[in-house]
């Protein structure tokens, strides 16, 4: 037979364990939910990188250049434009996504940059097929005068910039050029 106090006792106990074992299972789950939601954060981060520069955007397909097009002389433009420095028409400007294709116009082997920029690199100058000339860094070569040949042919690819983030921990997408 079980007296009152020890049932006053019982009881005791027991909500003490199943407070004990609830404030472990919130705890448990409060940090089960914040390392998702801390994966999650990267993951969103990494997906929604930033792009380096304007006329760099992303469509379901991924990262592309855009360009702006004279539709009196065919001039391309990057970046956006009211009138077309070329002709001169002041109208028929309009955004295209530029090809990834393109030709070494001229480099730079850059032995000297910012703190923490890693040299020597190319920078290079591309004339792109059909249209548009951007200036980029060539990557995947040598540094070197001897592999680097006018107009050799290079592809435009979109690769993270180089780990670099600011100070609310942005990541950022940049595009390279590459020979193909
Ligand atoms: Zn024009």
């Amino acid at each position: 037979m079980v007296n009152a106090i020890d049932a006053g006792w019982h009881a005791h106990v027991t909500r003490l364990i199943l407070e004990l074992a609830w404030t472990g299972y919130y705890g448990f789950t409060r940090q089960l939910i914040e390392q998702i939601g801390l994966s999650m954060a990267v993951a969103e981060a990494e997906q929604g990188a930033l792009p380096v520069v304007p006329w760099l955007k992303q469509d379901d397909e991924g990262p592309y250049l855009e360009g702006h097009r004279c539709g009196n002389c065919g001039a391309v433009y990057l970046g956006e434009r009211d009138n077309c420095s070329s002709c001169g028409a002041r109208s028929g400007i309009s955004p295209e996504k530029l090809t990834t294709r393109g030709t070494l116009y001229s480099y730079s082997i850059v032995h000297r940059s910012f703190p923490g920029i890693e040299v020597p690199y190319v920078s290079a100058i591309v004339d792109l097929e059909g249209g548009g000339t951007i200036k980029g860094n060539l990557i995947d070569v040598e540094p070197d005068p001897a592999k680097l040949v006018f107009d050799m042919p290079v592809e435009v690819v979109f690769r993270d910039a180089l780990g670099r983030k600011d100070n609310e921990g942005n990541a950022y997408v940049s595009y390279f050029f590459k020979p193909i």
